[in-house]
């Protein structure tokens, strides 16, 4: 068993990752009565993803990517910004009291021999839970490029905005979904922004994003290479340090380089918590019930590569009300009208 200091309350309910899923478990579960409730949040503050890969002012849509999916719960959003969206998630943490601790990853989670889990923390506190509800999304894992990134260039090469970008200088956007529409759409105004894209059309990306890119190439504020597969990446020593090749035989020098070739499953994570997975798919059933009785996945992770803030919501509904309250906690069935 792993050494560390343990937490003595025992849990009815643990949640790993405090994104729109594990806030939606967790509000659902206070509304179904289940006493003991922690969440663990490996960033900084709440919804970490968004906090972190949406762009200052990012116009958040309910239905995103063509998914008319609408509020089952509870939880829900309406259309807006970042900030907006961010507030109504801390109006629900604060209204159901949420008890979260943020800055703090989890790095295990094993089923004990009598029922039950012990949860590990990057603090080495030793959580014990009755049940555990994974929900840490897709965006821990940035997806990186299958060529070396040459070491000298940490602090230039970016997977996300997290740290500002000084103004003046010049950033290469590489990807070709929403992601990296957006990333360029908000850089442009205080540096030179070029976009590259292996493909050809932004077929990935919304049309909104599509037409806000194509306005500011006609209007030359952002300059897009389509087809522009990147072979390899070296530091020029000076400024700008970055020299990218392009598979054509195209070469240029960029201040800075920021992917935005999205997230993958973190499947080692769920592997060594016992998940069994279909390639990096995990396998659960409908209420999102893994092969592991009492482990259960939200969100991200078992949306099928087609993720939104509100089908993340609708997971925690049907984990609480349809799993844990059916088969594992003692649930309080609510008043006609109670329930969303
Ligand atoms: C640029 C961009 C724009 C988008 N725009 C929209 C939009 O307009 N509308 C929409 O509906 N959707 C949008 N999405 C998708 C939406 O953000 C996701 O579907 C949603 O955030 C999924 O919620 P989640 O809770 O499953 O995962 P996440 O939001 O990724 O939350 C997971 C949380 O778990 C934490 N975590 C990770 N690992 C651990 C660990 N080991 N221990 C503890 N905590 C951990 C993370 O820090 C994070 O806070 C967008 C996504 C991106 C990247």
């Amino acid at each position: 068993m792993t050494e560390g200091p343990l937490d003595t309350d025992l849990l009815d309910l643990l949640i790993v990752g405090a994104g729109p899923a594990g806030i939606a478990t967790a509000v659902e579960a206070r509304q179904a009565g289940i006493q003991r409730i922690l969440l663990l949040e490996k960033g900084p503050s709440h919804s970490f993803s968004i906090e972190k890969l949406y762009t200052p002012g990012k116009r958040v849509d309910k239905v995103y990517l063509g998914q008319e999916v609408d509020c089952e719960g509870l939880v829900c959003i309406v259309d807006g910004t970042r900030e907006t969206v961010l507030e109504t998630l801390e109006a629900f943490i604060q209204q159901h009291q949420l008890e979260i601790r943020s800055g703090t990853e989890v790095t295990s989670i094993t089923a004990l021999p009598e029922g039950g889990f012990e949860v590990l923390d990057s603090h080495g506190t030793r959580h014990r839970s009755r049940t555990v509800v994974i929900a840490i999304g897709v965006y821990g894992r940035p997806n990186k490029p299958d060529y070396p990134i040459p070491a000298s260039l940490k602090g230039r090469v970016r997977f996300d905005l997290t740290e500002a970008l000084p103004p003046g200088e010049s950033v290469l956007v590489v990807g070709g979904g929403n992601t990296a529409l957006e990333y360029a759409a908000y850089l442009y105004a205080e540096r030179p922004v070029t976009l590259a894209y292996r493909g050809e059309d932004f077929t990935k990306a919304n049309d909104v994003n599509r037409r806000i890119l194509e306005d500011l190439e006609r209007a030359g504020q952002v300059e897009v290479w389509r087809r522009a597969d990147i072979q390899a990446l070296g530091d020029t020593g000076g400024a700008p340090a970055v020299e990218v090749t392009f598979k054509d035989g195209r070469a240029a020098r960029f201040h800075h380089v920021l992917y935005a070739l999205g997230g993958s499953t973190p499947d080692g994570f769920l592997k060594q918590a016992g998940v069994a997975l279909d390639g990096k798919r995990p396998l659960v059933d409908h209420r999102f019930h893994s092969n592991v009785p009492g482990l259960y996945l939200a969100g991200d992770l078992v949306a099928g590569g087609k993720g939104s803030i509100v089908k993340a919501f609708n997971t925690g509904r049907a984990v609480v009300w349809e799993g844990l309250c059916q088969d594992h906690l003692e649930c309080r069935i609510p008043g006609r009208g109670e329930r969303a």
